[in-house]
């Protein structure tokens, strides 16, 4: 840790300034060393650095319709085709290092020690087969680290890798910008080309076989009684069939401008209503069928955690045969798979699914459907929102009435028969919502049965943003689903800026299903070196910290201010929109502002614009994106907003030098999922709220903070108006999960160095 305040007088130069001593407070924090992380765990054990900026942990044996889309960018991936047969390369493909030497030098970088320590392990759970997490902050370069030896291992064992992301940003970098350039790189060095692809859902892709008007059109109750919005879904739909006659993919995000969720609906399909290719006139030049034909030979699919999710839940594999997954943004992962594996109920949908029955079955039958959707949509109106325990006798019986309605309704829809394709594609997209259903009313009625501790199951009513309110399950955890499912299946690399919580894996090993680590192995055995773990029963794994190339405590400062008082549940005290004008003054605008709801980010826009002379923006009035390309436009500009922005703003130079937070990002006290997995721990002797709420907003403010510095020339400011930061018990833990900033509580200290800044930007 550096022992004086970083000097940001001098332009590009964050020096200390070797008069001014840290105040004793500030040095208790954790290791400022960027490269290694060397708190204790909650759990004891401990990350060692490795020297070259890697610091590494081993695993204990103790606990335990899709489509593809031919790469862009370079436009080489198209013309070289997908990997068949005839692609393969019976050339000695080079060594990884000299690959990954040849990948930097194509992408204009320099080699830099995390990046190689990543590869290498990536390169070792391959050839071991043991699972990998590696923490890898910004700069490393972390997408190249993966890619080349999975492109190499693709190549080499005739396989397909499969790299899933939690978002659109990140995989369109890996498909129009990053494999591209790869793949040409790489070409001579493997003997040929790797190919690569994309891989979402079927609903994602036009269906021929609709716009053909094989099928019906779908219900849409805004439509049949409003006809401005019955004109405005019409000319979107007429659109989307010009289109269709130009696209080469059928992909929904190539469609500029896009369409209306409501429109989209009416062209495409889920993997459920989908007719099948064999049964279906147009299944030879379907875009999701060519998609996934071409996806099947391509070396490297890249997908998201959904569909990762839906394959692993799914006995029907929905990607290609693979024996490696790299999972990107893992931090995501236990979200985005807690929402696949959840159901849903709501009068709205079952009538949807009531009507799209009524034109495949006897009337009697759908009308029992839709009148099961409007007693449970009555009962549902009828309680309060939030978590279930006991479900009272009339939502017990608008269960089971659903449950028998939905059964009535798939047996008359019955399986598949020699029917016409009008006929054949009516009946399947019925059949599938209402089966749904159906299965959904059964988890709910099986959970009930259960007494509320054992359940597997969390149930829930739901009533957010003044929507009808609708029943809701998800599952407990999905450790046990991920282990099974997807970690006993295949190695398994997870990555990502934050994955060490608290300064160790263990937090969300335990929630991915992976045994907590075993002792720290000594700095010498390193990655490349470990042995398997003991017990063949636990999946053995390997916890890697590569650090990040950027000068953490002298490019950035941590600031609380621990002078404030706690938040409150009012909206913003006016103590805090003092600090933030105080703030936002001194860095001059150029302030990130990411609140803990919608509600105080508008507070404080509305606030802030009457006392600055400088612009503020707020999410919401206008398209994020739009709103975020403002901000990066003009330094003075301040940009405020809540979750869509704490992890999807890239804004490297000095139209970012300050990133505000409210308040520590915990989930809401009344959050049904997070109160019950808080229980479960606490149930069984652990600490549910570190493990649950810790988690979340120590995920969240790593994500945050990742904000400030996206280059190596950045530098600024993390100032966290909420005091608990600093004085609360857990507050180490959030600290030890942010990247090893230089620490101040002291508002002259942190308004002195942001003025600096200023000026030196000028
Ligand atoms: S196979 Fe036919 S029904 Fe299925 S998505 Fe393709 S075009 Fe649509």
């Amino acid at each position: 840790m550096p022992a004086s305040v970083p000097n940001w007088s001098v332009p590009d130069v964050f020096e200390p300034d070797g008069t001014e001593e840290l105040p004793p407070e500030l040095t208790s924090n954790a290791d400022s060393s960027p490269a290694s992380l060397t708190v204790e765990s909650p759990g004891g054990s401990k990350q060692r650095d490795l020297g070259n900026g890697a610091a590494v942990s081993g695993s204990g044996p103790t606990a335990g319709g899709v489509e593809r889309r031919v790469g862009k960018g370079s436009g080489a991936a198209k013309s070289t085709g997908t990997a068949t047969a005839g692609n393969r390369t019976d050339v000695e493909p080079a060594d990884l290092s000299t690959l990954l030497s040849v990948a930097v030098e194509a992408v204009g970088g320099s080699e830099r020690d995390g990046q190689t320590a990543m590869a290498e392990a990536v390169d070792n759970a391959i050839a071991s087969g043991e699972h990998l997490a590696v923490q890898a902050g910004t700069g490393t370069g972390k997408s190249l680290a993966y890619l080349v030896p999975a492109i190499r291992h693709a190549v080499t064992a005739h396989t397909t890798v499969v790299v899933s992301t939690a978002t659109i940003a990140l995989q369109r970098q890996l498909v129009d910008r990053d494999l591209p350039r790869l793949a040409d790189a790489l070409a001579d060095s493997l003997g040929r080309r790797p190919t690569f692809a994309i891989l979402k859902g079927r609903r994602n892709y036009l269906c021929l076989n609709r716009i053909h008007g094989n099928a019906p059109d779908e219900p849409d109750e805004g439509a049949l009684f409003d006809a401005f919005a019955a004109s405005s879904l019409e000319r979107e739909v007429r659109r989307v069939h010009d289109w269709a006659s130009d696209t080469e993919t059928g992909d929904r995000d190539e469609l500029v401008p896009g369409v209306s969720e409501r429109a989209w609906r009416q062209v495409s399909v889920t993997g459920n209503e989908c007719l099948g290719a064999h049964r279906c006139p147009v299944g030879s030049d379907c875009f999701a069928e060519q998609a996934r034909n071409e996806a099947g030979r391509a070396d490297i699919v890249v997908t998201n955690h959904a569909l990762l999710a839906i394959d692993a839940l799914d006995d029907r594999p929905v990607l290609p045969e693979h024996d490696m997954v790299v999972v990107d943004e893992a931090h995501d992962l236990v979200d985005r798979v807690t929402t696949a594996a959840g159901g849903e109920l709501s009068g709205n949908a079952i009538k949807q699914a009531a009507r799209k029955c009524g034109r495949a079955v006897e009337e009697e039958i759908a009308d029992r459907l839709n009148e099961a959707g409007e007693g449970l949509e009555f009962v549902l109106g009828e309680t309060e929102p939030g978590r279930l325990g006991e479900p009272s006798r009339q939502l017990a019986a608008a269960l089971s009435g659903l449950r028998d309605a939905a059964a009535a309704c798939v047996n008359a829809l019955g399986p598949e028969q020699r029917e016409d394709v009008e006929s054949g594609s009516a009946r399947k997209l019925a059949l599938a919502p209402t089966q749904e259903i159906q299965d959904t009313a059964i988890r709910l009625l099986d959970a009930f049965e259960e007494p509320e501790q054992d359940r597997r199951d969390v149930i829930w009513i739901s009533a957010e943003n003044n929507r009808p309110p609708s029943l809701k399950v998800a599952p407990l955890g999905v450790g046990g689903l991920l282990r099974e499912r997807l970690f006993g299946q295949r190695t398994t690399v997870l990555t990502s800026a934050t994955l060490a919580l608290g300064g160790s894996f263990d937090t969300l090993a335990s929630q991915w299903g992976l045994p907590p680590q075993r002792e720290a192995r000594p700095a010498t055995d390193t990655a490349t070196a470990q042995e398997p773990t003991s017990d063949e029963s636990e999946p053995s794994w390997v916890g890697l910290d590569v650090g990040s190339p950027f000068d953490y405590p002298r490019s950035g400062i941590l600031y609380v201010a621990r002078h404030l008082p706690k938040p409150g549940r009012d909206g913003l005290p006016d103590a805090y929109l003092d600090e933030l004008t105080e703030l936002v003054t001194a860095a001059g605008g150029r302030t990130l502002g990411l609140f803990s709801s919608m509600r105080a980010a508008r507070q404080a826009s509305e606030q802030l614009r009457e006392r600055l002379s400088t612009p503020v923006l707020c999410q919401g009035e206008d398209s994020t994106s739009q709103l975020v390309d403002s901000f990066a436009k003009d330094p003075a500009t301040s940009l405020f907003g809540t979750l869509s922005l704490w992890q999807g703003v890239d804004v490297p130079g000095q139209s970012l030098q300050l990133v505000v937070m409210d308040r520590i990002p915990f989930p809401r006290p009344d959050d049904p999922l997070a109160s019950a997995r808080q229980q479960a721990i606490s149930a069984r002797g652990g600490n549910g709220f570190i493990t649950v709420a810790g988690t979340h907003a120590a995920l969240l403010l790593a994500q945050g903070a990742g904000r400030l510095l996206r280059s190596a020339g950045d530098r600024g400011v993390i100032a966290i108006l909420d005091p608990r930061l600093s004085t609360a018990r857990y507050g180490g833990f959030l600290r030890a999960s942010l990247p090893p900033f230089w620490n101040t509580e002291s508002p002259d200290v942190v308004r002195g160095a942001l003025r600096r800044l200023d000026e030196a930007a000028g």
